[in-house]
């Protein structure tokens, strides 16, 4: 990271130097043409001003002396005569004297005299066409050279030649004039016709490639004497020599360039170095606290840097403590602030793998009725009880490590031997029996404690918890507020449970279950009046099993909602097909009282069977009156409401409140077995007989006897006012088959009677 940042910054600044001093090479070389090429063409200006200012010069001196010829008398006698020898005789000598380079007489007819030898007959004919048209001046070309000419009009008076004398223009000439000039702009006097370019031409400067090199050429018309095919001045410089003079401080700068994109780099890598240092450290600790280190990232600066180290280091302590809080959150429970399951287990882990430990013992335990504070007093209220609780069991155990596993479910692992536990187990049950004072409540609730021993009990934290909970199990069932230990019977009961659970749940699919009845028969109409319908199990292993042993089961798992609906159904269907004066009597567990479907799954049944409302009885318990007398009692009113009879069974075994007897108003009293058993045995029995008839009479409610085996107890229930007789005296519950011949035996029993 480092390197790659470092690299770029130094690879940008480098190129941005670079770019900046190739841009100022660039453009010095550009302002040093520029000047450059001014100077030459100044020193061109200069140049054709000069060839103007000799040529003017010459023309003047030539001038004066062909005048001087012109205006000789003798000369004009001669011209007029026509005496050629003497002319060019003058001629000659005139040359001489003027050291001209030609002297030619040209007659008013065309035909010319002196030193004309190598002046070809056109450019005769040209020069006598130019003087005729009045031209005096100008540059000529004769025989490939460039003279200055200047002529003068021969006058007897009237015009009959004229005298023209010439100086030679040759490259020396030039090459003279190129003297006068700063630099050498080679002067070349070039007849129009042999300049390929001619867009240059007049005073224009162009530049042109040559050999491979650049050049300045200006060409510019000189004063000419003949213009059928004048004459140029070509001047011209080469811009790549003048240039080459300044390459020295060109090759200076690119090397100081060199050097200052070298120095650039250099500080650039430096620079960049010292500001990517701090982030690379800082990249390196996000590395490392993201490998769970923890870092402080060192800052001195007090820039952008600096603050975001500052920053950085305020997040990493930040994460942590979120990361302690999401930790303690994982382990512990949030309303108690107690250990929860799975650092409890880890603790059991832990405590078994102690060497040398002496063992330690674990106790599971809940609160009873804990559901009922809830629905009753308020969640709120309920949250504070489990934390009154909580401070409770660390109170009794104070060594201990206290867990709570959910809801109203405790766990505490104590370095206990079996003598201690036991006592351990006796103050918890005492401790959390007192009553609690929570939001100006008073609760009494208590609690029922399982325990296991380590390391008997289990080698792991699943098996410890799990006998744990089966003690726990055991000791509730065994009458709550007590405490057990585990024995390992319970984990063969358990599983048996399991196994008959599995069992149960598939029961009422494969039609194992099947409803026998039993009469209830009527004293003082002296015939069977109902039957009740008692659910029988016919279990492919085991036998027909009681509803005694797979009832309890079937209410804990919730089982009983499904059965109990089809119980309710099967009773229905089979009573319709008796006689009308015969009731069918259906038990009902306290779970399926509870359940808000009991109204509708009733109606249903009657509709479906088409029984009549009346003949259908439901048995209810004590137990339903223990909590929520309120709801229990608006439950029975609705369930009247249906036209159907509510009996209460195993009357005087349970709740032996009777304020409720007067809250609603039974059908029936179903008197318990355990008052019939009694009859014969204790003389106290009778009196409960009599004071429970008693008092059903003057309730209005009817009263059933259960259990009568012999006539001796059916007497003495009858002379105690008893309306109807149920028991083994009369018949054992027997299959619907077998309903009609129990009839007719029973029918002919009474006429015998
Ligand atoms: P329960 O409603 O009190 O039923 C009377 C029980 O006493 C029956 O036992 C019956 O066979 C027994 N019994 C009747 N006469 C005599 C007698 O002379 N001597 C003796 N020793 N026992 C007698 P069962 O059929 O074993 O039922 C036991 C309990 O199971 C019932 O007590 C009832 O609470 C429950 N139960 C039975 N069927 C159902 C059902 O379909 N639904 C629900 N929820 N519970 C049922
Ligand atoms: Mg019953
Ligand atoms: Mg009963």
């Amino acid at each position: 990271m480092q390197s790659t940042l470092t690299l770029k910054m130094t690879l940008f600044y480098g190129a941005l130097f670079v770019a900046v001093s190739m841009l100022s090479l660039y453009g010095t070389r550009k302002a040093i043409e520029s000047y450059a090429e001014s100077v030459i063409r100044r020193e061109m200006a200069v140049g054709s001003a000069l060839f103007d200012r000799i040529a003017t010069l010459q023309f003047h001196q030539l001038g004066q002396a062909s005048n001087v010829l012109a205006g000789d008398f003798g000369f004009r006698e001669a011209v007029g005569t026509g005496d050629v020898p003497t002319i060019e005789s003058a001629l000659h000598s005139l040359q001489g004297r003027f050291q001209l380079d030609r002297a030619i007489f040209v007659s008013v007819d065309g035909t010319v005299a002196g030193d004309v030898a190598q002046i070809s007959v056109l450019e005769r004919t040209q020069l006598y066409e130019a003087l005729d048209a009045g031209r005096q001046q100008g540059i000529v070309r004769w025989a490939g050279e460039s003279h200055m000419v200047a002529a003068a009009p021969i006058r007897a008076p009237a015009l009959m030649g004229w005298v023209v004398f010439a100086r030679n223009m040759g490259p020396r000439d030039l090459q003279a004039l190129a003297k006068l000039t700063s630099i050498d702009l080679a002067p070349q006097l070039v007849p129009l016709a042999n300049i390929s370019d001619k867009s240059g031409v007049g005073i224009k400067t162009r530049e042109v490639e040559q050999d491979g090199k650049r050049m300045l050429i200006q060409s510019r018309a000189v004063p000419n004497l003949i213009k059928s095919d004048p004459e140029m001045l070509v001047l011209k410089y080469s811009l790549t020599d003048a240039l080459s003079s300044y390459s020295p401080i060109l090759w200076a700068l690119f090397g100081f360039g060199g050097l200052g994109g070298i120095v650039a780099i250099f500080g650039a890598w430096a620079a960049s170095r010292k500001l990517t240092q701090p982030i690379v450290a800082l990249e390196r600790a996000a590395r490392k606290v993201s490998a769970g280190e923890h870092v402080e990232v060192q800052v001195e600066t007090r820039d952008e840097i600096g603050r975001l180290a500052r920053s950085f280091n305020r997040m990493v302590n930040a994460v942590e403590a979120r990361e302690r809080q999401i930790a303690h959150m994982a382990f512990h429970d949030s309303l108690t602030g107690l250990a929860n399951r799975i650092l409890l287990r880890e603790q059991i882990a832990l405590a078994l793998q102690r060497p040398g430990g002496s063992g330690f013992a674990l106790f599971c335990l809940d609160l009873d009725n804990f559901k009922g504070v809830n629905d009753t007093l308020g969640h709120p209220t309920g949250d504070a009880l489990l934390c009154e609780v909580a401070t409770r069991l660390a109170q009794t155990c104070p060594s201990g490590f206290i867990a709570r596993l959910g809801g109203d479910e405790f766990a505490i692992i104590v370095q206990d031997g079996c003598a201690t536990a036991n006592q351990t187990g006796r103050s918890l049950v005492k401790a959390l029996g007192r009553p609690f004072a929570v939001n100006g409540h008073r609760i009494v609730t208590g609690t029922s404690v399982g325990i296991a021993l380590a390391p008997q009990d289990g080698q792991d934290a699943t098996s410890l918890l799990k006998n744990a909970d089966l003690a726990l199990y055991r000791a509730k069932h065994d009458g709550k507020a007590s405490h057990r230990f585990f024995e390992s019977a319970m984990d063969a009961e358990a599983q048996a449970r399991r196994a008959m659970e599995v069992d149960l749940h598939d029961a009422l699919g494969k039609g194992e279950l099947e409803l026998y009845f039993q009469p209830l028969f009527g004293l003082s109409q002296n015939r069977v009046t109902a039957f009740e319908a008692l659910l029988r199990w016919n279990h492919p292993l085991r036998g027909m099993v009681s509803p005694i042993d797979f009832i309890p089961l079937a209410e804990e798992t919730g089982l009983i909602i499904p059965i109990g609906e089809w119980v309710l159904h099967e009773a229905c269907r089979i009573a319709e097909t008796w006689a009308s004066d015969i009731r069918i009597a259906v038990n009902i567990s306290p779970v399926q009282f509870r359940s808000s479907m009991l109204n509708s799954i009733v109606l249903q049944a009657l509709a479906r069977s088409g029984l009549e409302p009346q003949r259908l009885e439901l048995e209810i318990t004590e137990s339903l009156f223990i909590d929520n007398v309120e709801a229990t009692l608006a439950s029975l009113h609705s369930l009247r409401a249906l036209g159907v009879r509510v009996a209460l069974d195993d009357f005087g075994t349970g709740y032996s409140s009777l304020s409720y007897l007067r809250s609603f108003p039974f059908d029936k009293l179903k008197i318990d077995r355990s008052f019939i058993v009694d009859l014969l045995a204790h003389d106290g029995a009778t009196a409960i007989i009599r004071a429970i008839t008693s008092l059903a009479d003057a309730l209005g409610m009817e009263t059933t006897a259960e259990g009568v085996e012999n006539s001796d107890q059916l007497d003495i229930l009858r002379a105690e006012g008893c309306g109807q007789i149920q028991g083994y005296f009369f018949s054992r519950p027997i299959p619907a088959s077998e309903v009609d011949a129990l009839l007719c035996k029973l029918d002919e029993k009474r006429i015998a009677a």
